[in-house]
């Protein structure tokens, strides 16, 4: 639903209204790293987990309060997928928590350990015995009611976790090694397998950060490489939204972009103006650069940015993608001035902005350098548009 109510946001960001801070100020310090796989069912459990762990450090927040979720990302084989998040809230005492989702791509199925591993009851039964070793003042009601829900797989262990919740004494997760070669797994690990899916990178990005998304459309060009290089000089990141018919060979621009924690977004294949298009002819635009996309980085865009900024409800219709415009407008291939692109910039600026350039003009890359130091001396820090959709539907959720 927050897909539809951001469009909302940016007409009205667009129209010059007011509207309310994107991120509610929260007194404690909080710092969110979680990844983004655009798979749908994924991302949503992922955002709704996190949420929850939010608002419930919200409902606690004081002064000296912490909030510090991480992860950590495993693909065991080709097709299935591990993350497990990890949340240290300090509101007075310390909790620790954890949960973890093991995910099928090929089926679109949540993984239980019974799909892991063969046996599940004697594991069971061997997991209480070895909590029951390994931490002797376990309580045994907590035991009774351990579930096996938890889990990561690496090369050697099979780890398993529990949450603090039963046990008063101890606020830390606890958890058990099992080593995979005591263990008869259902599933193939791919150890050798090279890591092909790019998973965007781990940034340090925290609810109470100013962020503005820096977004560059009609390219890859011949300056693309050059604007790479700047954002990757400051640590700072941007989406690009690709035109399909650039893109198809230029697979090492696009993988560029995506190890170094860019976003990629479609942008259409032939950047036709698209409100006279029929639904196949659209669907076609779009479908054609999605494939390109996936082919060449494995990568599979979750944005639109319609050309032109142009778009109506029903083409909206046609795809799930999300469509994104912007609030500030640089001008670039107007003005053909890097001084004029910084004041169509840098003054309109606010935390949650999304900022228009090309990085098929030449200003763009001129002016670049320019607009990154000068917001990251006001404090700014750059993400990608599915970061900040990511940041402001926390916002909307307190
Ligand atoms: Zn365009």
């Amino acid at each position: 639903m927050w897909k539809k109510y951001l469009l909302f946001v940016l007409i009205i960001l667009i129209c010059g209204c007011q509207q309310k801070p994107l991120i509610k100020n929260v007194k404690g310090k909080v710092s969110v790293n979680y990844p983004v796989t655009n798979i749908n069912a994924l991302d949503d459990a992922i955002s709704s987990y996190i949420n929850n762990i939010y608002k419930e450090f919200k409902n606690n927040d004081s002064e000296n309060s912490t909030l510090d979720i991480s992860y950590t990302y495993k693909d065991i084989n080709d097709d299935i997928i591990n993350i497990s998040l990890s949340s240290e809230i300090k509101v007075g005492k310390t909790i620790h928590k954890i949960k973890t989702f093991t995910y099928n791509k090929k089926t679109d199925m949540f993984l239980t350990m019974e799909d892991i591993v063969r046996d599940v009851d004697v594991l069971d039964y061997d997991v209480k015995r070895l909590l029951l070793q390994k931490y002797r003042d376990v309580d045994i009601e907590y035991l009774s009611n351990v579930s096996l829900e938890y889990f990561k797989i690496d090369d050697e262990n099979l780890t398993i976790y529990f949450n603090p919740t039963k046990i008063e004494s101890n606020s830390d997760v606890i958890y058990l090694d099992i080593p995979l070669n005591s263990l008869q797994l259902l599933i193939d690990l791919d150890k050798e397998r090279d890591d092909t899916y790019i998973s965007i990178k781990k940034k340090d990005i925290s609810i109470n950060d100013k962020v503005v998304a820096l977004t560059f459309d009609d390219g890859p060009s011949k300056y693309t490489n050059k604007i790479l290089d700047v954002l990757k000089k400051y640590k700072a990141y941007a989406t690009f939204f690709v035109v399909g018919n650039k893109a198809y060979f230029q697979g090492d621009v696009l993988r560029k972009m995506l190890s170094e924690g860019n976003e990629i977004g479609n942008h259409s294949y032939d950047h036709k103006r698209l409100n006279n298009l029929s639904e196949s002819e659209f669907k076609d635009e779009i479908n054609k650069t999605q494939e390109i996309i996936k082919d060449l980085t494995g990568f599979t865009p979750t944005l639109f940015r319609p050309t032109y900024g142009g778009y109506t409800k029903k083409l909206m219709s046609y795809t799930d993608l999300t469509f994104v415009l912007w609030d500030v407008d640089s001008r670039d291939w107007a003005v053909k001035s890097k001084e004029k692109i910084l004041e169509n910039v840098l003054p309109y600026v606010k935390s949650g902005s999304i900022v228009l350039m090309h990085d098929n003009h030449k200003y763009a890359l001129d002016s670049i350098e320019d607009i990154i130091k000068e917001l990251k001396g006001k404090g700014y820090k750059f993400v990608t548009v599915s970061e900040l959709l990511k940041l402001k539907s926390m916002g909307e959720n307190e």
